[in-house]
């Protein structure tokens, strides 16, 4: 069934009898060409072009619980491009020109808003670094505008210019950036994928591998055995302990990561702004409500939830910037599980055991990344090959020395 205005009017005038539900719910066949374990955004997009791009449609997505109840239904939306490293920014460039034509592609309303990102500096050395940045996401094709402070004044106007320990200098913008809304993206790319045949399979929870001399060869699940030529992991937090089922160990450590929401307001931030000096970044939703972030709890958690500690430092951050945000009352607050590697940059590659693949690691920033893990696993599950902007994302780059550590801050995952 195709989405469109004709077809709302349509449906109006019969009642809107005609809708059907968006994806089937299927029973798991025995056997699969391509099993992907989890119905995230990751594993969606995975199985959607899978289906649309390489022909390939024999695939389950096994999940756990329900479709979208992980990260891809609890982060802050952010899309950006706004990276400097080689192995990094033209992977992140690629996904925000797969956001930029996704709505039509999969035929979904998923409110992709490129209403732009602020990263604010508030220093010279920090100005030099922030040029440096954009100079490099310029070479790699993607946008970006340096402000200085009288235009900032100009746009933005409520932020604490003058605080006394981080005054506001100016901004790296990139206008293409935004906000996406999250668990439509999961939708659009399940209804997508359901519409080419892939079976998406809730309530079925991954428990083991079938692995025998060295070649994957199926999971065992809460459903029963199912046999697959490949079996591809896509579950972000729980990712160390799915891989261990495998006997596999990661350089990936699950950390708690709060959301919040104030009531709504009206409209007063245009687009998402960072602070430059500590962790927080906010934007306004359509309805109003600010919606922000900061740092990681800061210890390991499996638990979907965090703790009173975190909400004070983020709501500091916030105050540093914009003190008004004082004014407005905290509505909700959620926790999700991230997946945080050691270098801050994700994986996307196959694993020392025939027919098992690993696409984790994905930090604070997968939900941008969505699209092109996506597309970039597809490729790889598809051709044997890695897509030609994911090169880098692979599993042996600690053993070879090859981080891509965007932030220069080491092994240290609550700082990423
Ligand atoms: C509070 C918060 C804010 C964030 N903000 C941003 C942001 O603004 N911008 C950005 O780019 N990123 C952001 N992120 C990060 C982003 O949400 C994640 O990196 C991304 O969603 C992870 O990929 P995913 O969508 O596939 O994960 P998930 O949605 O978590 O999917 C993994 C799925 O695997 C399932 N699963 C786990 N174990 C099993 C098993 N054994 N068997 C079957 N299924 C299993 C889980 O139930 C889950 O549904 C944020 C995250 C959080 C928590």
């Amino acid at each position: 069934m195709r989405y469109s205005a004709f077809r709302i009017f349509t449906e109006a005038l019969r009642g809107n009898r005609g809708w059907r539900p968006a994806w089937r719910s299927p029973e798991p066949k025995p056997d699969y060409d391509v099993i992907i374990i989890g119905a995230g955004g990751h594993g969606l997009a995975t199985a959607y072009y899978l289906a649309r791009v390489f022909g390939i449609t024999n695939v389950a997505v096994l999940e756990k619980g329900w479709l979208g109840s992980g990260n891809i239904g609890r982060n802050t939306t952010i899309i950006r491009s706004n990276y400097m490293l080689p192995g990094n920014e033209p992977f992140y460039e690629f996904s925000m020109k797969l956001w930029e034509g996704l709505e039509q592609d999969f035929n979904f309303n998923a409110m992709v808003s490129q209403r732009s990102i602020l990263n604010l500096f508030h220093s010279d050395p920090q100005r030099d670094a922030f040029v440096r940045r954009a100079n490099a996401m310029l070479l790699a094709g993607a946008d970006a505008e340096l402000a200085d402070e009288a235009q900032l004044r100009r746009e933005l106007p409520f932020l604490d210019f003058d605080n006394a320990r981080f005054p506001i200098r100016g901004g790296l913008f990139q206008r293409r950036g935004g906000t996406v809304r999250h668990d439509a993206v999961a939708w659009g790319y399940a209804r997508g994928a359901d519409a080419r045949g892939v079976d998406i399979i809730q309530n079925c929870e991954v428990t083991g591998f079938q692995i025998k001399n060295g070649v994957c060869k199926g999971v065992e699940t809460t459903r029963g055995p199912i046999r697959a030529r490949k079996v591809a992991s896509c579950v972000a937090g729980s990712s160390g302990r799915v891989m261990a089922l495998a006997g596999m160990r990661l350089p990936i450590e699950s950390h708690v990561l709060q959301a919040f929401v104030t009531e709504g307001l009206k409209p007063v931030l245009p687009g998402v702004v960072t602070f430059g000096m500590g962790h927080f970044y906010v934007s306004q939703s359509d309805k109003g409500g600010l919606v922000f972030g900061g740092d990681i709890d800061g210890y390991n958690s499996y638990a979907q939830r965090g703790n009173l500690p975190v909400v004070e430092d983020v709501c500091e951050g916030g105050m540093a910037i914009m003190p008004m945000i004082g004014r407005a009352r905290l509505l909700r607050s959620w926790g999700g599980v991230m997946d945080m590697s050691m270098d801050g940059s994700p994986f996307i590659d196959k694993t020392d055991i025939d027919g098992l693949y690993f696409n984790g690691g994905w930090c604070y920033g997968g939900f941008k990344a969505t699209p092109a893990s996506g597309y970039a696993y597809a490729h790889l599950l598809a051709t044997g090959a890695p897509h030609p902007t994911a090169t880098e994302f692979r599993l042996d780059r600690f053993a070879r020395g090859h981080m891509i550590d965007e932030k220069g801050q080491g092994a240290q995952p609550n700082l990423h």
